[in-house]
């Protein structure tokens, strides 16, 4: 039972908020009502005495009428005038609305002789000891009653009262108003609660029926956000984001799947092709070393794939593969510069550099790695007799190293996909360079790794700018850089 509601109702955000508002609904409800039971007590007591008194003020010149102008009025405590017969009007009257009404007068003497009484009145209230040390018309407690007396100079009493019964119905009748009140305004305010809630939660359907769209392979349909300005809205749009990501992703992984089946099927077809030639007929000994030294190059150029493949998964996986400590970015251009120095002579490419020491905390190893690779395409990627700048230096809280070539540069719409996996700006230009379009991905994994950036600038047929940024490290004193500046001067 109880695993039941909680299935159907607690578990249902809706059904929770819906079981609190009208909890709470019900208990400012039950408060007010409370409230009122204990002021209509009082109210309608203070009512009912106003209306006995009002009684009295109208029967007292019936039974007592004023002695006539001039005349003093005899303190003998006599009796002047035995009270009316009972058809005076305003007698009539009272006996009549006491009888409907619930209510009952009594006249009495000082001594308690009953001079006229109407058919209901207690006898409990016929006492003058009662009466005789109240003020006019004041309430006195009479068990069972509420009762007030009028009091003549000569002492004879007008008792005006009702039973405490009377009072007590109607108490209860107007909690049952109140009660039938209250349950109407619950019904009403639930109602309308409920509404507001399901209004209100609506948008949440509506993001999870898409995402659910999306879960099952709608992967290009996102939640709509137009009408969402809401908190709601702005988890739709973090989610789209997120979605947006995540098929990004996905394709990314696909095609990158293909394009390190591709590269590695490649090399694998042209052993296998080899082998099957080779092994045809018998074969001259220099036949069989070629092949065998085509397997072996083709065998280390697909380990050197996968190591870089299993290093781009580390790197993606977060795992530290740094080795970070304190190092001149100076130090590392410059070895990074005499690496690449045979290669440019080669090439036929003039080197120039204009270095700045800069401390940063990096893996040395890795960083220099990082700007051989930029180094050697602006060597590869350059026109005849063209130039190379290899700037380090500080800009801000960054330490920066930047490789500018006078090369062959990049074409606008292929420059954003430069640091892809396998991406290369054309195949045939690279078929010489034997490059797998691995090297410039390798580098961005690494400098992000560092917290950095890797950036590019390009111009078609003008040449390229790569740019590194990492944080500023700490300075590096031993190799003494800093000490030689205050030389220089
Ligand atoms: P690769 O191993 O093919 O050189 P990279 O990831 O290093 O792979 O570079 C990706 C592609 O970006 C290269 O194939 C080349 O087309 C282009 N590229 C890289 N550096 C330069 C540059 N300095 N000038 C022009 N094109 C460049």
């Amino acid at each position: 039972m109880l695993a039941l509601f909680r299935m159907y109702f607690w578990d249902s955000i809706r059904w929770r908020i819906f079981i609190y508002y009208t909890t709470l609904i019900a208990a400012m409800i039950a408060l007010l009502i409370g409230l009122h039971a204990i002021s209509a007590k009082a109210s309608i007591e203070q009512l009912e005495e106003a209306g006995l008194r009002a009684h009295a003020i109208a029967l007292l010149p019936e039974f007592f009428p004023p002695p006539p102008r001039g005349q003093v009025p005899p303190v003998d405590g006599r009796i002047v005038r035995e009270p009316p017969p009972p058809d005076s009007p305003v007698v009539r009257a009272a006996l009549e609305s006491s009888r409907s009404e619930g209510w009952f007068f009594l006249v009495m003497t000082g001594s308690g002789h009953v001079l006229a009484r109407s058919e209901n009145a207690p006898g409990a209230v016929a006492r003058p000891e009662l009466w005789r040390k109240a003020g006019i018309l004041e309430a006195v407690p009479v068990p069972g009653y509420l009762a007030v007396a009028a009091k003549t100079p000569r002492e004879e009493y007008l008792v005006v009262g009702m039973p405490r019964k009377t009072l007590a119905a109607e108490a209860t009748r107007s909690l049952l108003v109140a009660l039938v009140v209250g349950g109407a305004v619950f019904a009403a305010a639930s109602l309308l609660g409920f509404g507001i809630i399901s209004h209100g939660l609506q948008p949440i359907a509506r993001i999870s029926e898409a995402a659910l769209r999306i879960s099952e392979g709608e992967l290009s349909d996102r939640i709509d956000v137009r009408s969402q300005r809401s908190e709601l809205g702005q988890l739709a749009r973090i989610l789209n984001d997120t979605f947006d990501r995540l098929s990004e992703a996905l394709a990314r992984q696909v095609r990158f799947t293909a394009d390190a089946s591709h590269e590695l099927r490649t090399p694998v077809a042209s052993i296998l092709a080899d082998c099957q030639f080779v092994l045809k007929k018998e074969r001259s000994t220099e036949r069989y070393r070629e092949t065998i030294s085509f397997c072996q190059e083709s065998a280390l150029h697909m380990r050197s794939l996968i190591e870089r493949l299993s290093l781009l998964a580390r790197f993606d996986a977060r795992e530290t593969v740094l080795k970070k400590e304190a190092a001149d970015l100076r130090e590392i251009g410059a070895r990074a510069l005499s690496v690449v120095g045979p290669l440019a002579e080669e090439s036929g490419i003039v080197m120039r550099s204009e270095l700045s020491p800069v401390g940063v905390n990096a893996d040395p190893l890795r960083i220099e790695q990082v700007a051989i690779n930029l180094l050697t395409n602006a060597i590869r990627y350059n026109k005849p007799g063209g130039s190379v700048t290899l700037r380090t230096g500080q800009a801000g809280a960054k330490a920066f190293l930047e490789v500018e070539d006078s090369g062959i540069g990049i074409p606008a719409d292929k420059l954003s996909r430069v640091f892809d996996r396998f991406f290369r700006v054309d195949d045939s230009r690279n078929a010489g360079t034997g490059g797998s379009g691995l090297g410039l991905a390798i580098c961005k994994s690494v400098v992000e790794a560092h917290g950095g950036s890797l950036t590019v600038e390009s111009e078609a047929d003008s040449g390229s700018k790569f740019r590194l940024e990492i944080p500023v490290g700490e300075e590096v004193s031993p190799t003494g850089h800093h000490h030689s500046l205050g030389l220089n001067i």
